[in-house]
């Protein structure tokens, strides 16, 4: 990458994504391939007043010998000092939390399932601990991509590596709003503030349920939760912490909780998606009274399943996203093998966690009275698209109307 791309990640990544306030510690999680962003972030940090800035760094070259050579049991066990070293430093409140990933979407093929599925486990269960912080509403945290020559070629087969790489950098600066003649800070500005008046707008419908048809064959219907908010990146940090944040960069969602028991009908999936370190393709998940009841894949429906039914909290929806056909990651007419991308292409659905912040009052609320209201609690948060150039979303109002949302893919409110 060009110096001027990564001072510009590297600046709204600090200023926008976690917006960090002098005294504060940044927890950076990170991995070896993005070292020269992860170099620009700390220097940043600190000149925006980081008290610290603690760097966990992984190298996925190490991570796939662990894999090939330790027992399941062993890549299973997430070692107590580990949890600890992140959790001490963000239950003073002082933390920020910002993981930067580069993709390796075919390192871990040689990898036995068993220890693949082991891996996911163990990182699922770090996850957890900023999870924690992010289900109180007390953390202002972010997550980005960095390429990787692997990724790149995954997404570009078509050309030379080294075109191919830079490509996906292109990419990436563009969906992150970064250019040379702007201000990513200010465009980030403009863009979150564009997200909040389709918030708003959906906010003030207040739908009781919605359903949602595509000619992949989804055919959906679920509540929402009462008193649910619809949240995008122009709305976070409202609640619990010292400045407005945004989680995860890109973004171009609009998003909220399902009733987790209301579920009923079929979802196709519109993008492949990496689960558990395997690639699943053309799959759907068929749920009734809000369980998933059965899903079906053309490969590593075994992947699927194990994360699906998991338990009785991971069968069931966490998040319903709705996002335009119009959206620039999607405008750009590839898959990038990539949750966080390709969710940012696509309307979406997770399994798994509900955000009890977007419920009114929800950060305040006890566990117990959120599932009251339909809020689920799980131990992971899968996200999946289901949104194609054809997908429609009616709203259904408390009085009966229904109301059309997306048409053709796109927002017709
Ligand atoms: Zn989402």
């Amino acid at each position: 990458m060009h110096k001027w791309q990564l001072e510009k990640l590297a600046r709204v990544l600090v200023k926008t994504g976690v917006n960090i306030q002098p005294g504060e510690t940044l927890v950076l999680q990170t991995d070896t391939t993005a070292i020269d962003l992860a170099r620009e972030i700390t220097k940043e940090a600190f000149a925006a007043g980081a008290a610290d800035v603690e760097a966990f760094i992984n190298d996925a070259e190490i991570d796939h010998l662990k894999a090939l050579n330790c027992t399941p049991e062993k890549l299973k066990e997430l070692p107590e000092w580990k949890k600890e070293s992140i959790d001490s430093i963000l239950r003073t409140g002082k933390g920020v939390q910002m993981g930067v990933r580069a993709s390796r979407p075919s390192i871990n093929a040689d990898v036995p399932d068993a220890n693949l599925k082991a891996q996911a486990f163990a990182g699922n269960e770090l996850r957890n601990v900023v999870r924690n912080y992010i289900h109180q509403g007390t953390l202002k945290w972010t997550g980005t991509v960095y390429p990787s020559m692997e990724w790149a070629k995954k997404v570009f087969p078509e050309f030379d590596d080294e075109t191919a790489y830079q490509k996906l950098e292109d990419a990436i600066c563009k969906m992150m709003r970064v250019d040379e003649d702007s201000d990513p800070v200010e465009n980030w500005k403009k863009h979150c503030e564009e997200l909040s008046v389709r918030s708003k707008k959906l906010n003030d419908l207040n739908f009781k349920s919605l359903h949602i048809t595509s000619e992949l064959g989804t055919d959906i219907t679920m509540d929402l939760v009462e008193n649910h908010i619809w949240c995008s990146a122009g709305e976070m940090g409202a609640q619990n912490v010292n400045a407005p944040y945004v989680a995860n960069m890109p973004t171009e969602e609009v998003f909220t909780d399902p009733d987790f028991r209301s579920v009923n009908g079929i979802a196709y999936a519109s993008f492949p998606l990496f689960i558990n370190g395997k690639l699943v393709t053309d799959f759907s998940i068929t749920f009734k009274d809000g369980k998933a009841i059965d899903c079906a894949a053309s490969s590593n429906v075994e992947f699927l399943k194990e994360a699906l039914f998991r338990d009785e909290t991971t069968r069931c929806l966490g998040e319903v996203a709705l996002v335009s056909k119009k959206s620039p990651i999607k405008q750009m007419g590839r898959v990038f093998y990539n949750g966080l991308i390709d969710e940012n292409a696509a309307c979406h659905l997770a399994f798994g966690a509900s955000f009890p912040d977007c419920v009114k009052n929800g950060t305040a609320m006890s566990k117990e009275e959120l599932l009251e209201i339909g809020v689920n609690f799980s131990v992971s948060h899968n996200d999946f698209m289901i949104g194609t150039d054809d997908i429609k979303v009616v709203g259904i109002t408390h009085d009966g109307q229904e109301v059309t949302v997306m048409e053709h893919g796109d927002f017709v409110i």
